[in-house]
């Protein structure tokens, strides 16, 4: 069955895309926990990210990483966390957080709710370092 990050692949539903390549793409998530909290993703629907193949798996860590140095110019924070938890979607997947303090990579904190308008810019923001 087709995840849900798949369809946004195939352009099926929307998302706010922040940086692309033939095999690799990222985007906002759709509830995030800081203002330009990326979600980065192979192409290839892989559940979990430690089946996928050492050269993808190795390729999309170089993606996520030049994707975290767009992130840091274009965002004011201490660093940009990385994690992967994989619970919900089906579909490999790296979480790139601008944080300031360890709490801020905490997934019970409460999700942000931002505007249309804000998430396009900060995606738009974002894509202009990368
Ligand atoms: P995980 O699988 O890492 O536990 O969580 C999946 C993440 O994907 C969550 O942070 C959730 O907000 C995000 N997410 C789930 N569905 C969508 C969607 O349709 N679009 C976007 N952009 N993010 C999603």
């Amino acid at each position: 069955m087709e995840s849900i990050f798949s369809k946004i692949v195939a352009g099926q539903i929307p998302c706010y895309k922040v940086a692309e390549n033939d095999s690799f793409l990222a985007f906002l998530d759709i509830n995030p926990l800081a203002k330009g909290h990326v979600l980065v993703i192979p192409k290839v629907q892989v559940d979990y990210i430690f089946d996928l193949d050492e050269e993808t798996f190795i390729q999309l860590h170089l993606f996520a990483k030049s994707v975290a140095i767009a992130m840091k110019k274009a965002i004011t924070c201490n660093r940009i966390g990385v994690t992967v938890i994989g619970l919900e979607v089906p579909h490999a997947h790296i979480h790139l957080i601008p944080i300031n303090e360890v709490n801020d990579m905490n997934f019970s904190n409460k999700k942000l709710t931002l505007s249309s308008s804000e998430m396009l810019d900060i995606a738009n923001h974002i894509n202009s370092f990368f």
